[in-house]
């Protein structure tokens, strides 16, 4: 399993062979969630096992682990957030088939066309990123250069974002 991960996936053809990949892409690698990052540190690993349930249908079950550096909300510093979500999708060639679709299961739109590996855990990575980051335990800093951190128009400008 030390061979280079694909870039682009069958799913459906996945599914047929049972097929099971794992792998790591770098936060830099994905670029919408670098867009969300604060920092390029950070990577998204993944393990995803491709099978046909008993309807036939094509899904996709893993987890993802990793981490992201976000920019905290209170004190907009950097603050590293552990990235963790299970993966349940089904491959769906087109809309029309959504109303078939699991209580716990995405949707994965393929369009019969294949799907490129990144996307679908960088899809996962920003289902799993909180919709406010913080620190567990933050103070905005008091030692600001600029003295009372309230006389500083910017973090008051920052704050209301
Ligand atoms: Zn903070």
């Amino acid at each position: 399993m030390s061979g280079a991960l694909p870039q682009f996936i069958d799913v459906e053809r996945f599914a047929a062979k049972r097929e099971r990949i794992e792998g790591v892409f770098a936060v830099t690698s994905l670029d919408r969630l670098m867009q969300m990052a604060a920092t390029p540190d950070g990577e998204v690993g993944f393990a995803l096992a491709f099978f046909r349930d008993d309807q036939g249908r094509s899904r996709v079950t893993g987890a993802i682990q990793g981490s992201v550096m976000l920019t905290c909300q209170r004190c907009l510093q950097p603050v590293r957030h552990e990235l963790a979500g299970s993966v349940e999708l089904m491959a769906l060639a087109d809309e029309s088939a959504l109303s078939d679709l699991p209580g716990d299961v995405e949707p994965l739109l393929t369009e019969g066309q294949p799907v490129r590996l990144a996307d679908l855990v960088e899809d996962e990575a920003l289902l799993a990123l909180p919709i406010v980051a913080l620190h567990p335990q933050c103070s905005p800093p008091s030692h600001d250069k600029s003295g009372n951190e309230d006389g500083n128009p910017f973090a008051v400008l920052k704050r209301k974002e």
